[in-house]
């Protein structure tokens, strides 16, 4: 297949070397020494199956990845804040024949086993020809765990090439910008979109090694043109606003500000349109099949919309008994099922789960729940697993309610859940996390609010208060943690 990097291959086109590519705090790699960074490790990977990558948010891990790209062998990102437990299962399942690291890290003993290859960000060396077809597998990458034990999704090379330039169209993403992140680089939104993204199109990103609002604002006003973050990232920034106006100022003047990872609230959204006069778009995507969905930059921005199917996605909602869902009509409920060169190959080692995972006629079955707005656009209200709530004969997705209670000033966090129900069958609970622990909103004052806002089937019966939220490393509500009290 072509290149995934034009810009990296042995004989470059497009971007000329003396370009950014990469920058991590003050360290930073043009495209021409990126390309004898990562041909320099690539030359150490010959011949090996699998490689797992230490992927601290750091230089080292972006050549590390790129580096097996180039050299046609399988990465395996690793998250380094993992237990040793969960590394264990990690290792056991993918079985790396070496870890590459960078070269002041120290490894927990789960990895103690394997070879370390440490990675040199200033070492020279060639790129490889690249042989590797767009069916051979460039990442395999462990689900976020937010419902059960993370799965390995083992990625081709052609969903990386599909995702990236499908994005590119939505987005019109191109060589000149200059992207601004602070993501963690062992999932694809901070890996794939975040760091790849950039490289196949010879444009340039910034990572800030930790996201910090004032952070991304300044390479806003320096120069960056678009940000990508998660909810609890724009949930920051929208906290912070009020008394920042350099900021402000960031953001109003951004290409494109880019959330997804999960739902973006609404009440968040609307608090930076109000403060930058910037609509926050919002993307939709999982490890297993990259990007499905997108607001378009040159479409509408609504808040609590993903958008519309990528070009080459092929799209549907279905109902329990697999029959589709045609009606626009922003209120039947369906499971999102996609099709499309963007999807994962297999669950690895995990033939049960692969084959129950895709529908007779090849859609993947995402587990998400949404409506379809009439012009199209696709609202999720929450995954089938934990989000659907079904009380009283009625299908509640818990997102609307979360939304709601969220608009209330004493509320911080909120997040809705079901719970065994003799009469309705499930009653809906709100775990609250209150803005002051010292004055929490009493039950009656968000009985209250939420009358006003939402149907009285869809109305909190019971009400509990939290300190925080459980939140996994992408800062996902894991609300398993939560029903087990
Ligand atoms: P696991 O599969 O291990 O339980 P996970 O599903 O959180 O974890 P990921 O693949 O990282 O792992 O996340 C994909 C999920 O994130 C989607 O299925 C969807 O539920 C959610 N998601 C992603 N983007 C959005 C978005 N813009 N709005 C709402 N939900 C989103
Ligand atoms: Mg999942």
């Amino acid at each position: 297949m072509s290149s995934l990097f034009p810009a990296l291959s042995p004989a470059p086109t497009g971007a000329p070397g003396a370009r950014p590519a990469l920058r991590f705090g003050e360290r930073s790699l043009t495209y021409a020494e990126l390309a004898a960074a990562a041909g320099a490790t690539a030359g150490r990977l010959g011949g090996t199956g699998r490689v797992a990558i230490w992927a601290t948010p750091a230089m080292e891990t972006a050549v590390a990845v790129v580096a097996a790209l180039l050299a046609g062998v399988a990465a395996v990102p690793l998250n380094p804040k993992s237990g040793d437990k969960e590394l264990a299962h990690i290792l056991s399942d993918s079985a790396p024949s070496l870890v590459l690291a960078p070269p002041d890290a120290v490894l927990p003993p789960a990895l103690a086993a394997l070879e370390r290859v440490d990675v040199d960000v200033r070492a020279r060396g060639s790129v490889p020809e690249d042989r590797a077809g767009e069916g051979d597998p460039a990442l395999v990458v462990y689900t976020s765990g937010t419902t059960g034990p993370p799965k390995g999704a083992v990625l081709p090379r052609r969903a990386l090439a599909t995702t990236l330039d499908a994005l590119a169209d939505a987005w019109g993403w191109t060589g000149d910008d200059v992207l601004v992140q602070g993501l963690p680089l062992f999932h694809v939104h901070g890996l794939v979109l975040g760091i790849l993204g950039p490289l196949r199109r010879g444009g340039s990103v910034r990572h800030l090694g930790r996201f910090t609002p004032e952070g991304a604002g300044r390479e806003l006003n320096d120069g960056a043109t678009m940000l990508f973050g998660v909810p609890t990232m724009y949930h920051r920034i929208a906290e912070t606003l009020p008394g920042d106006p350099e900021l402000a100022k960031a953001l109003s003047g951004a290409r494109l500000l880019v959330s997804g990872s999960a739902a973006l609230p609404v009440h968040d959204h609307e608090r930076i349109a109000a403060a930058t006069g910037r609509r926050v778009i919002e993307r939709y995507g999982m490890t297993e099949t990259l990007m499905n969905t997108s607001v378009r930059a040159d479409g509408e921005p609504r808040a609590g919309t993903v958008g519309v199917p990528l070009p080459g996605v092929e799209l549907r909602l279905v109902e329990e008994d697999g029959t589709p869902i045609t009606a626009l009509d922003g209120e039947s409920v369906g499971e999102i099922q996609v099709r499309g060169a963007n999807l994962f190959t297999e669950y690895l080692n995990r033939p049960d789960a692969t084959a129950a995972a895709f529908t007779e006629d090849g859609f993947f079955r995402t587990g998400d729940m949404a409506v379809r707005d009439p012009d199209g656009y696709v609202r999720i209200v929450g995954r089938k697993a934990t989000d659907l709530i079904k009380s009283g004969g009625y299908k509640i997705g818990a997102g609307e309610i979360e939304n709601a209670l969220l608009e209330h000033p004493a509320v911080r966090e909120a997040a809705v859940t079901g719970e065994p129900d003799p009469d309705l069958g499930e009653r809906i609970v709100a775990w609250i996390v209150p803005a002051d622990p010292a004055a929490p909103p009493a039950p009656d004052t968000l009985a209250g609010h939420v009358a006003d806002r939402l149907a009285p089937h869809k109305r909190p019966r019971v009400v509990r208060y939290l300190e925080a939220l459980p939140r996994n490393d992408m800062g996902k509500i894991m609300k398993r943690a939560l029903d087990r009290g």
